[in-house]
């Protein structure tokens, strides 16, 4: 079994959720006791969150470069960055390791394609949704992606961080979010990315009828399996 790499904490409420799922998908892959081998790295998500609100990605990028390397260090075969968002500093991470980085996005756009879906709605926070480096890793493989108007953003954002990123969930925003999904189908969504990893925490696929690609479960599930192939 190969030895899985998680930088999580951002927030740790989501992190949650990826040694939950990993560990049951490889629980169920090989039964009896396994569970799966994983380091975890857990940063404090206030020094990421005030790196973010200050334009300061490369500082973020270098506290992130640490846990990498001290993944590989510990014996981590490969890296999985428990968030979409801090992907926008994926390749300065990958470059300064030399174990691989599971990519969020390429998880999900793999997802996408085999589902044949060609026009996808995003979600996540203000800075997945409006700036390139994660619609581009989806748009380069011919994706459609539609992200909600300004206003909407703006209440996707803020429940992110004022709300799930504290544990704090609460129905009012969840009727939000479908309500923001309904408009997204109306402009030709045939799916919607949940691109943050707290998201599947407010919304799940009963609540809705257009697929659901919860990147926080996908890319966990990526892992789990990489890890017992
Ligand atoms: N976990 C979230 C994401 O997937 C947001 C928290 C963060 O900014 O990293 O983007």
């Amino acid at each position: 079994m190969k030895t899985i790499g998680l930088i999580g904490g951002m927030s740790w409420e989501s992190t949650v959720t990826y040694y939950q799922v990993i560990n049951q998908i490889v629980a169920k892959s090989l039964g009896g006791l396994h569970s799966a081998k994983s380091i975890l790295y857990s940063v404090d998500f206030q020094e990421i969150e005030s790196c973010q609100a200050n334009n300061q990605w490369d500082k973020s990028a270098t506290i992130l470069i640490d846990a990498a390397k001290r993944l590989a260090l510990a014996g981590a075969d490969f890296i999985v960055i428990c968030t979409n968002t801090m992907h926008k500093v994926a390749d300065q991470i990958q470059k300064a390791i030399t174990i691989p980085i599971i990519h969020i996005a390429d998880v999900t756009a793999k997802h996408l394609l085999n589902q044949n879906i060609k026009s996808v709605a995003l979600l996540g926070t203000k800075y997945t949704m409006e700036q390139d480096f994660y619609k581009s890793k989806l748009i380069d493989k011919g994706l459609n992606v539609i992200i909600p108007d300004e206003q909407d953003r703006i209440v996707i954002n803020n429940i992110i961080y004022d709300e799930l990123c504290r544990g704090v969930i609460k129905s009012s925003s969840k009727q939000a979010y479908l309500t923001i999904i309904e408009k997204l189908v109306k402009q030709g969504a045939e799916g919607v990315i949940l691109g943050c990893t707290e998201i599947g925490l407010l919304i799940t696929q009963q609540d809705c009828s257009i697929p659901f690609f919860d990147t926080a479960f996908l890319h966990a599930q990526e892992a789990a399996m990489l890890s017992i192939s």
